[in-house]
């Protein structure tokens, strides 16, 4: 098999190869290995461990010659460096934890592995998952293949990165408050982030817990799907907050019309909500124009579109920027210097140790949120902003349950922008915040959302569609965004010189 073919291929066609022998696991990883490093430039990657790789593909050839056959049997794939890795280091893109080495895996990567799953490397992102353009990384930028002038989006940039580069074909990534969906949108890949509580946070470096949610970046629906069946699933000895909710097969809806529906008409009977506030003045034209292509493209495939409203989305900014920033402070105060990473050189006392391992191990937007969360948490501002924040976000949780009465799924952009240049929003963190208005309503609700590629906008970068569902409705939502890609072929374009 060429290398050219090697890397073309998505999660399902590598893994029917390696099934088939027309390849081998080891045979794919060596060469998407030696394909990163040609591509080290895009800064997608932050550590690799060749040898444990080529093991891990070495047993994966040993099933498939004992005559197992698997969906994700021998891929490579790599993870956000936010997963704890046995063998391998987890920075979370931080300087504090540089060096660090984990003696367990993550769940969500523990069952990769068990589905027979080789981890390639691990991908850069933004420090503790707090960005929006992967230029919060304390190691690198990433850029994004596209235009490498651009960022990728964030924070799980690196994996974004990585999958439309075609140095890998799907990734793991988190959503906090849009980290899968956005950099997906950025790149034209594909990706979900399931309800809060489906996948495993355990072995998750945690940045906001009420939050954060694991998920697959691949090209298509379907292999987002392949994936998610291997990651999501209850895991309540290990995390508290995750769902007592059995295993599922995502795959089974894929191809399968709607109930009363018809092949040439696959959606028909599904309702695809349109919230006013998503279409109007903050949203560049050149995305509109792609979305609302996209949903001409699902009237043809049978579906309606209804218009609806969720009132509340300008406020989910404010809402998630006291929320997520309460729940670092707190989650980021086990970085002392003591426990985990660095710890400075040189120090007066205890305190001063603290102080100097903090300061010197924290980039500028952890140590803005930690300052952020440490206030609106303290005694006489609790009341009026976190307590606040959390009314609120109940309110949204409701608008949205109010939507899903008059639709099925409800659709929109993304982002307001395409990507924009490397270094424009750096030195302006509001700038940053307020690209990710139409991402943060969903997280704070806990629903499932997804990016799937819809075209392109200004200056020829890609145009994801958003789509999300109700809780539990990751099987509808990706085949909502399969019988999609069926009829389209943006999630297969292929950035050039990749
Ligand atoms: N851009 C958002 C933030 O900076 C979301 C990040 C995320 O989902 N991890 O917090």
């Amino acid at each position: 098999m060429s290398a050219q073919e090697l890397h073309q291929m998505g999660v399902a066609e590598l893994a029917a190869a390696i099934a088939d022998k027309k390849t081998s696991s080891v045979e794919a990883a060596q060469h998407l290995l030696a394909r990163a490093r040609q591509h080290a430039g895009l800064g997608a990657y932050l550590a690799f461990n060749e040898d444990l790789t080529l093991a891990q593909a070495k047993a994966a050839d040993g099933r498939v010659a004992a005559g197992e056959r698997g969906p994700l049997l021998g891929v490579p794939l790599a993870h956000k460096d936010i997963f704890v890795t046995q063998g391998f280091p987890t920075t979370a893109g931080s300087k504090i934890l540089e060096g660090y080495q984990s003696p367990f895996d993550a769940t969500v990567v523990a069952h990769l592995a068990q589905a027979g799953a080789v981890t390639l490397g691990k991908l850069n992102c933004d420090e503790f998952a707090m960005g929006s353009g992967n230029d919060n990384s304390a190691y690198a930028p990433v850029h994004n293949p596209w235009d490498t002038a651009r960022v990728p989006g964030g924070s799980s940039g690196g994996s974004a990165a990585a999958v439309a580069a075609r140095l890998v074909p799907a990734a793991t990534g988190t959503d906090t408050g849009g980290s899968i969906r956005q950099p997906a949108s950025f790149t034209g890949i594909t990706g979900i982030k399931p309800t809060y509580g489906r996948c495993s946070r355990y072995g998750m470096v945690a940045f906001a817990s009420s939050l954060d949610q694991a998920g697959p970046m691949a090209r298509s629906a379907a292999d987002c799907a392949t994936l998610l069946t291997a990651m999501a699933g209850p895991d309540i000895d290990r995390d508290s907050t995750s769902l007592d909710h059995p295993a599922e097969d995502y795959t089974r809806l894929l191809g399968a019309p709607r109930d009363g529906a018809t092949a040439a008409q696959p959606l028909k009977g599904l309702r695809i909500g349109l919230p006013n506030e998503f279409f109007g003045e903050g949203c560049a034209p050149d995305v509109i124009a792609a979305v609302r292509a996209a949903l001409s493209e699902y009237e043809k495939l049978g579906a309606t579109l209804v218009d609806i409203s969720l009132p509340r989305t300008e406020l989910s900014i404010p809402v998630y920027y006291v929320i997520a920033p309460a729940e670092a402070s707190s989650n980021l105060s086990r970085f002392d210097g003591v426990k985990f990473g660095h710890r400075a050189a040189q120090y007066d006392d205890l305190t001063d140790m603290y102080k100097k391992s903090r300061s010197e191990g924290f980039g500028p937007e952890a140590q803005r949120r930690i300052m952020i969360g440490t206030y609106v948490l303290s005694h006489g501002y609790y009341d009026a902003y976190y307590l606040k924040a959390q009314q609120i976000r109940r309110l949204i949780a409701q608008d949205f349950q109010q939507a899903f009465t008059q639709c099925d799924v409800i659709a929109g952009p993304v982002a307001p922008t395409v990507a924009w240049k490397i270094g424009e929003k750096s030195d302006d963190p509001v700038a940053n915040y307020l690209a990710d208005i139409y991402t943060l309503s969903t997280s704070l609700a806990g629903l499932p959302g997804m990016s799937v590629p819809a075209g392109f906008g200004a200056a020829n970068m890609p145009v994801g569609l958003q789509l999300v569902g109700n809780y539990f409705k990751e099987g509808e939502l990706l085949q909502t965004a399969h019988a999609f890609q069926q009829a389209t072929d943006w999630h297969l374009k292929t950035p050039e010189g990749f």
